[in-house]
């Protein structure tokens, strides 16, 4: 290379490798977030996530012991002042009420609301009782309606728009065996997110929906009763069920709590400031796929 050239590059890789070491603003620096079941695999997951780029995280559960090590341990990674935990039942309108309030207050606003908390119960419809099919519809439906209201009150005065995301499931789409209760209050979910969708759009606030496969990994709910019972409906394991859900994908992977935190993430930041009602699938391929 001539001398000049060999020098403009040599110059030029210099100027990259200073930009590359310079912090990047983050992109959700400034915002606040409240997460509901933020004390679970996919909630904590995507608390790092929104953390990690910035934001001030309030993680709000129903399980006092979960949130303490969950804050504990995001605390330890992130600093104390940007991340802050509610006791918080989603049924309860008056808890729900004033958790969203205190956030409100303690950040000076809310900026995204990740409807998340919930669990998976359900059994055959002959065996479905009143109480367990009120439960999912309490906690996923009226629950995910009750954060969303106080959350759309705080984010219209605010007058800023917002962005919630909810949680939903792929059950939500399409149907599971022995899961009736389950699957209805899912699908109630994903309809409520396009309601909302509408409602927020003159004010800025936009509502979309990420709906995981099966995540085994981190996640509490594949401890309980619902473990138990879709071992029975598939007549195998915990690893059993994992390979299960694996192998019926298009892309043959696993789903993790990571890969739903960044579909959260995206529905979060401005980079989707377009989509609004829209539901993500972050299921490998699965919800598309007929390999039953
Ligand atoms: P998880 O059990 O690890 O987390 C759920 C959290 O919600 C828990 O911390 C729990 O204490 C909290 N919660 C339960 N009831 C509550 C209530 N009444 N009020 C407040 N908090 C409550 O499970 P996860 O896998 O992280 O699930 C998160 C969401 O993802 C749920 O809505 C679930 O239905 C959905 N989802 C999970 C899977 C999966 O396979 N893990 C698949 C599809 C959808």
């Amino acid at each position: 290379l001539p001398e000049q050239e060999a020098f403009n590059i040599e110059y030029w890789l210099l100027e990259e490798a200073k930009l590359q070491r310079m912090p990047r603003p983050k992109s959700l620096a400034g915002r606040v977030a409240l997460i509901t079941g933020g004390a679970g695999g996919i909630g904590s997951a995507t608390a790092d996530r929104y953390l990690s780029e910035g934001a001030c995280v309030m993680l709000a559960d129903i399980n006092a012991d979960g949130l303490q090590a969950t804050k504990a341990a995001l605390t330890q990674k992130f600093g104390q002042d940007v991340v802050r935990s509610v006791l918080m039942d989603v049924t309860d309108e008056a808890a729900v009420v004033n958790a969203l309030a205190e956030t409100a207050v303690e950040f000076g606003g809310i900026d995204i609301m990740v409807s998340n908390a919930g669990i998976a119960s359900s059994a055959p419809v002959e065996d479905t009782t009143l109480e367990l099919w009120n439960r999912n519809m309490d906690i996923l439906s009226t629950g995910y309606f009750l954060v969303s209201r106080e959350a759309f009150k705080v984010m219209r005065t605010q007058g800023m728009g917002g962005s919630v995301v909810f949680v939903a499931s792929k059950n939500g789409l399409a149907a599971s065996p022995n899961a009736s209760a389950y699957c209805t209050a899912k699908a109630s979910e994903i309809h409520l997110a396009r309601c909302l969708a509408l409602e927020g759009a003159d004010v800025g606030i936009r509502v979309n929906v990420v709906n995981p496969d099966a995540v085994l990994q981190g996640s509490k709910i594949w401890e309980g009763e619902w473990l138990e019972q879709r071992a029975t409906t598939y007549g195998t394991d915990k690893q059993g069920l994992q390979e299960m859900y694996r192998n019926r994908s298009m892309l043959k992977r696993s789903v993790l709590p990571e890969d739903i935190a960044e579909a959260c993430y995206f529905f979060a930041a401005d980079t989707s400031s377009k989509s609004t009602g829209n539901i993500l699938n972050v299921d490998a391929g699965n919800v598309q796929a007929f390999t039953r």
